[in-house]
């Protein structure tokens, strides 16, 4: 399944600056590059958007991220009694391991997510960037 540029699953499923859909939210591709994990330029390199629009911004993706987790865990459960049994240890201790697992994909879709719900996309920035692109290609 291929995602069209212009919608927003795109932006958030490779975490682009969902004003334009195009420059990259992290300096890392990588989310388990755990010493860069939390790297971010300034400001989005193809349209100049801030990344950092209010001191303490991200402290926002805590909402976020709490929401995966529990959601995460709902799923992680089923997955873990269904094959081991609904007893309480192997829950526990199955869930926390996929938890940390999962820590960085949360801590970046967290941002993402936050950062999303914050910028309205521009059908102009992603028609400047596209236009960009195709210079840069030529
Ligand atoms: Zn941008």
């Amino acid at each position: 399944m291929s995602l069209k540029k212009e919608s927003h699953l795109y932006a958030f499923r490779f975490a682009k600056c969902p004003h334009c859909h195009h420059g990259n939210m992290f300096l890392y591709k990588n989310p388990y590059a755990l010493a860069h994990m939390s790297d971010m330029p300034e400001s989005c390199p193809v349209c100049g958007r801030s990344f950092f629009p209010e001191p303490g911004f991200y402290w926002g993706a805590m909402y976020m991220s709490y929401g995966l987790t529990v959601f995460s865990s709902i799923f992680n459960v089923l997955l873990i009694g269904l094959i081991f049994g609904f007893e309480i240890e192997p829950l526990i201790i199955g869930n926390t391991v996929l938890l940390i697992l999962l820590f960085p994909l949360f801590f970046r879709y967290a941002r993402v997510l936050w950062l999303q719900l914050n910028t309205p996309f521009s059908r102009e920035a992603f028609r400047e960037a596209e236009e960009k692109e195709e210079k840069e290609e030529k």
